[in-house]
C-alpha cells in the first residue's frame, strides 16, 4: 500500500511503538495498516469421521471445500457454523484449526478449520448457492477436489497425504 486509503496522501513509513516502521498518513494522522479480506474454508467430515465433503458451485464443476468470508464483527469459528449452514444446511461442531493462506487473486486471507457435521443429509442444500454437494472418502477426496487449488493444499495437510 503506497497511498492513504482515505484521501490519497503518499505514505511514508514513521516508527510504531511495539511495531517497527509501519506506513502513515500525515494528512490523517494515521498509520495504515495492510487491508485485506478473511475468509475461511472447511473441510468438513461425516459423523463418523469416514467421509468428507466437498461442493461444486458457479458452474465450474471442480470440487472445492465449503468456504465463505468473515463478516465484520464475527469470529472465523462463527462463520464456520454460520457458512456451513447456510450453504448445505447442516449444523457442524468440532471446529479444529488447519491451516491458512493468503490467496492473492481476491487479496484474502484464508483460514482453514477441520469440523464435523451432525448429519450426512444433503437435502437442506442451498441450490442457489451450490451446484451439488457430496461425501467422499479421503482417498476420494484427494482424487476429486480441484488440482492445485488452495482447497487440495488445506486437504492434503489435514489428511498428511
Ligand atoms: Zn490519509
Amino acid at each position: 500500500m503506497k497511498y492513504c486509503y482515505e484521501c490519497g496522501t503518499k505514505l511514508t513509513p514513521q516508527m510504531l511503538k511495539g511495531e517497527g516502521m509501519i506506513p502513515y498518513c500525515p494528512q490523517c494522522g494515521k498509520y495504515r495498516f495492510p487491508i485485506f479480506s478473511t475468509a475461511v474454508s472447511m473441510i468438513v467430515r461425516s459423523p463418523q469421521h469416514d467421509k468428507i465433503l466437498l461442493i461444486q458451485q458457479y458452474g465450474t464443476g471442480s470440487n472445492v471445500l465449503v468456504a465463505g468470508y468473515i463478516n465484520k464483527g464475527e469470529s472465523a469459528e462463527e462463520a464456520v457454523v454460520r457458512e456451513v449452514k447456510e450453504e448445505i444446511g447442516i449444523d457442524v461442531s468440532e471446529l479444529d484449526f488447519n491451516k491458512t493462506a493468503y490467496f492473492a487473486r481476491t487479496n484474502t486471507l484464508m483460514i482453514n478449520f477441520v469440523c464435523t457435521a451432525d448429519t450426512t443429509d444433503l437435502s437442506r442444500v442451498n441450490t442457489e448457492e451450490v451446484d451439488k454437494a457430496a461425501w467422499f472418502t479421503p482417498q476420494e477426496a484427494l482424487a476429486a477436489i480441484k488440482p492445485d487449488s488452495l482447497a487440495q493444499r488445506f486437504l492434503r495437510i489435514s489428511l498428511n497425504a
